[in-house]
């Protein structure tokens, strides 16, 4: 089966009210308030034949393996160039292969319906599987004139094939006339129109009968197989009697859209085709007719295929896709038919290289980069190293188209100092989500109504006329399109997919903006929250829980919603439950439910007490020791808790809330040693935003400003694998970010250890007790003991600060064999992996079989344990003055592979 296999439109977004081409010139041409009804299309100042050409072939191409294109027809009387192949042009910009033929159809009005007629004979002669014929125009007509009413720009594509053919090709008729209703001379700007009537008359209503009656009698066919019948006549009135003279009912007439966008030239029979087409039931039998020196006429049959064709915009989407203009003046002036003072800024040269053009074709007219074959990252434009800070490999980069490749808004301005033809220029930074970005000038948009984050799309447009040579020069720009969610992120790559999380007090504040962003990262969130007052009072209400799940769902995420509170264990319980249900699973938690009952000490009451404990300090233990057992099991899990500047540094009038803040610092400090192991993080933030806790307590400015936005990606990080981190306190807030650490002064020795100081001894070393010069943190009890021992530890004979620490990690292997003790090496076969860190350290293995030692610098194949230190613990470990089971339980000493085996090494050796 031979017939249309898609079809693509595009009319320009801006429409001109004709009423106001009459306001402006009615004093001058009042007869054309007759035909001032509607709006014609027109194109923006950087649109043409050209360019609408493109988007409608884009249109058509829509879900079409464009490879599979054989030839490229483009139809248009107003092409910009004489003699360069601008189907060649267009061919370029859709990136269709080179192997193909590209032809240019012009010089009538009907080149559009023969260059589909002469398709449809190639790939029914079997030469060419599937062509591409696009129509398009933008016809010039002097000011104040009917025919400036009449026409419209646009342009509408329909490929042609053998296979999924959506509208059968029956037959066609053509005739060729030497009838000139109009022409324009080669040296001649405008058409020249002959009379009117005449036109009508003895072209339209004879040509087009004549030719729809050939094919009728071709075909065997009358108006009775006609469900629609297509052919574009501006005259309204010879439109209906050339229906009703062929014998069609109105009902069968399409519509010829003088109304909606005005009459645009050879695209129109396409433009009416694609517009009855997305109407069109399987079985509708369509009739299109292309007047011009003479007529062609053309009769298919829609198949069920039509239903399974993609979505596309179609002429239908950009009727609907308008900018209504009533500003006369501006039209001209973006059809260059006014003068107007441009400045010197546009006398710069526009001059185009054309062997720049040439070699950087790909680039410049088909917007393509480069993707690194090593790391997948695209970019603009392509070159030989990739822009990947961790790949930077060399020539990996093949072809990346990016003009269908979603991007959205980094940066814009508007530029009232720049050249332009409709001020202000808004170009920016544009942000390809997959990877790439460039700056892009702005086009068919409002600087009013650009915002950051929001999505563009790619068109091809006009940059420059170079009028002195007669070129016009294109590139890519963005349309930012209307009403898209601002993407504030480029290509997210911190993702939960798959992962449950956990967000308690989600309804509100902080607790929302995490549980929209981890959603809107993938993971599947249980939005808690009681829905209470702000002090905690009241029964509840699930609304707040509700109206965040509703959120995420409207954005296309997953949530459940849950009521109970973190105040008590049986609501910890159920939270986790719902999780599981639900989600199947835990990963995170983010404990961040509050309330405020701030009173000063003395006005405390033990409810007030209470209540502020319960949900800060309790709750994080209600939700998170059922998390926790789940995390275990998996092996996996990310806490988070929210602790409050009050906590870490005091807040008048807030006891309870601070106690319970900073409480939940010592339960994060043991619950890290507890979930370390089995890869649980719990980290703490303390975050400053303005939320319903705040909104009495910051000043109005500042509560404007801070937003939970501003803390919410440090917690999103902390729940994240990314995140190795663990038992840190961070504080965000507004975009400052930074970490809060216990920490502990170097102290002093008061007398030998055997004898208590006195009160007086304490006076007397009281700044020494206090000094704070060389701050220090712990990772645990254990080693915060380490210096108390330390200082009282026995010195070794000889020891002075200048000969401890001379032993070098070099020497204690060195010295290994001599240590090594065969006597207590019977049956023992190990080989001990040392991976030491530090300006000393390496790798050094040693191999004890047979009841003998050998050491040897280097990594072992498959060592039976291995252990790992920093050199300055190493040397210590070696010569005592640390305690091997504290330097393991304090993190210093790692031990991988056996571990039991590495008890050996206190027994095999004696240093
Ligand atoms: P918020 O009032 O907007 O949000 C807290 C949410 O927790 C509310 O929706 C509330 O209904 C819910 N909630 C209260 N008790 C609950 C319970 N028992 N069970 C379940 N949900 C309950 O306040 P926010 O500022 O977003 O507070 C979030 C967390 O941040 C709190 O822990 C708060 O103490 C802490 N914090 C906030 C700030 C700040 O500047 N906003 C400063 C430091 C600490």
């Amino acid at each position: 089966m031979i017939g249309i296999t898609s079809y693509g439109g595009y009319i320009p977004r801006l429409r001109l009210n004709r009423m106001s081409i009459f306001q402006s010139m009615g004093w001058f041409a009042p007869a054309i308030v007759m035909v001032a009804q509607g709006e014609r299309s027109f194109c923006n100042w950087d649109e043409d034949t050209v360019t609408m050409a493109v988007e409608a072939s884009r249109d058509c191409l829509a879900g079409k393996d464009k490879s599979k294109v054989d030839a490229h027809y483009l139809c248009s009387t107003t092409l910009p160039f004489a003699d360069r192949s601008c189907a060649g042009l267009v061919k370029t910009v859709l990136n269709l292969r080179d192997d193909i033929i590209a032809e240019d159809f012009s010089a009538s009005l009907k080149c559009g319906t023969s260059a589909l007629v002469t398709a449809l004979d190639t790939v029914k002669g079997g030469e060419k599987r599937n062509i591409l014929v696009t129509a398009s125009d933008k016809r010039e007509a002097r000011a104040a004139y009917f025919y400036e009413m009449w026409f419209g720009d646009g342009a509408a594509s329909l490929l042609v094939g053998d296979t999924d053919v959506i509208a059968e090709y029956k037959g066609s008729y053509s005739l060729s006339y030497d009838f000139v209703d109009h022409y324009r001379g080669s040296w001649n700007e405008y058409d020249y129109m002959w009379e009117e009537r005449w036109v009508r008359d003895e072209g339209y209503s004879k040509i087009i009968p004549e030719a729809v009656t050939g094919l009728f009698d071709k075909l065997s066919i009358s108006m009775d197989d006609v469900d629609k019948l297509v052919f574009p006549c501006f005259f309204k009135a010879e439109h209906r009697n050339i229906a009703k003279k062929l014998g069609a009912a109105p009902e069968k007439v399409v519509d010829n859209f003088h109304e909606a966008c005005g009459e645009t030239g050879s695209a129109h029979p396409f433009v009416m085709l694609v517009s009855a087409l997305e109407k069109a039931k399987p079985g509708d039998r369509i009739l299109m007719a292309g007047f011009g020196q003479g007529c062609d006429a053309l009769y298919f049959q829609v198949t069920n295929n039509i239903e399974s064709l993609p979505a596309r915009k179609g002429i239908s989407g950009c009727l609907e896709n308008k900018k209504a203009v009533d500003n006369y003046p501006k039209f001209l002036k973006f059809r260059n038919l006014i003068k107007t003072e441009m400045g010197i800024r546009a006398e710069a040269p526009t001059q185009t290289a054309m062997s720049v053009l040439w070699r950087k074709r790909k680039m410049l007219m088909g917007l393509i980069g480069g993707k690194c074959t090593e790391c997948g990252t695209p970019q603009f434009p392509k070159m030989d190293m990739c822009v990947n800070p961790d790949c930077n490999a060399l020539n990996t980069q093949e072809d990346y188209e990016f003009a269908d490749e979603p991007a959205f808004i980094k940066s814009f301005t508007g530029d009232l100092l720049a050249v332009s033809i409709d001020p202000p220029a808004v170009y920016g930074m544009i942000q390809f989500e997959n990877g790439g970005r460039f700056m892009a000038d702005f086009t068919d948009c409002e600087l009013s109504d650009v915002q950051v984050g929001q999505q563009v799309s790619m068109v091809f447009r006009r940059r420059y006329a170079d009028k002195e040579r007669g070129f016009t020069g294109y590139f890519w720009k963005a349309v930012p399109l209307p009403g898209t969610a601002p993407i504030k992120e480029e290509k997210a790559d911190i993702r939960f997919d798959d992962q449950v999380a956990i967000v308690t007090g989600a309804g509100a504040g902080l607790g929302r903006a995490y549980a929209l962003e981890l959603a809107q990262r993938g993971a599947r969130v249980v939005v808690n929250d009681l829905g209470g007052a702000r002090d905690g009072a009241g029964d509840g209400s699930k609304s707040p829980a509700d109206r965040v799940v509703d959120e995420i769902k409207a954005a296309g995420g997953e949530a459940v919603a849950n009521y109970d509170s973190v105040a008590t264990p049986e609501g910890g319980r159920a939270i986790v439950d719902a999780a599981v249900k639900t989600f199947g699973r835990v990963d995170m938690v983010i404990n961040n439910a509050g309330i405020l009952r701030d009173k000063t000490l003395v006005k405390m009451e033990p409810e007030n007490w209470d209540a502020v404990m319960d949900v800060h300090l309790k709750g994080a233990y209600n939700v998170t020791r059922p998390a926790f057992v789940r995390m275990r099991e998996n092996g996996y899990g990310r806490i988070v808790l929210t602790s409050s500047a009050a906590g870490l540094y005091g807040n008048f009038g807030q006891t309870n809330y601070s106690a319970a803040k900073m409480g939940l610092v010592g339960f994060m400090n043991t619950l890290k040693l507890e979930g370390d192991k089995h890869n649980i993080r719990v980290n703490t933030v303390a975050p400053i935003a303005g939320t319903r806790l705040t909104e009495d307590v910051l000043p109005p400015d500042l509560f404007e400003k801070l937003t939970p936005e501003f803390v919410k990606p440090l917690v999103l990080y902390l729940c994240s694998e990314k995140c190795e981190e663990n038992g840190m306190i961070f504080n965000a807030g507004m975009g400052y970010f930074n970490r809060v650490a216990i920490a502990t002064g170097p102290g002093t020795v008061i007398g030998d250890g055997t004898q208590p100081p006195t009160v007086e001894d304490i006076h007397r070393n009281w700044d020494a007790i206090n000094d704070f010069s060389v701050p220090k943190e712990f990772p645990n009890t254990t080693a915060a003991f380490g210096p108390m021992l330390d200082a009282f530890r026995p010195k070794k004979k000889d020891e002075t600060p200048e000969t401890k620490g001379k032993l070098s990690v070099g020497d204690i292997f060195k010295g290994i064999p001599k240590a090594f003790r065969a006597d207590k090496a019977a049956g023992v076969d190990v080989v001990f992996q040392f991976d030491i860190s530090g300006g000393e350290g390496g790798s050094w293995h040693v191999t004890i079989k047979d009841g003998t030692c050998e050491v040897t610098e280097g990594s072992a194949g498959s060592p039976t344990t291995t252990v790992k230190m920093g050199d300055d613990d190493f040397v210590k470990l070696i010569t005592g003055e640390l305690n091997a089971m504290s330097a393991f339980t304090s993190g210093m000493l790692k031990i991988e592979g056996d571990v039991m085996k590495s008890q050996l090494i206190e027994k095999l050796f004696k240093f």
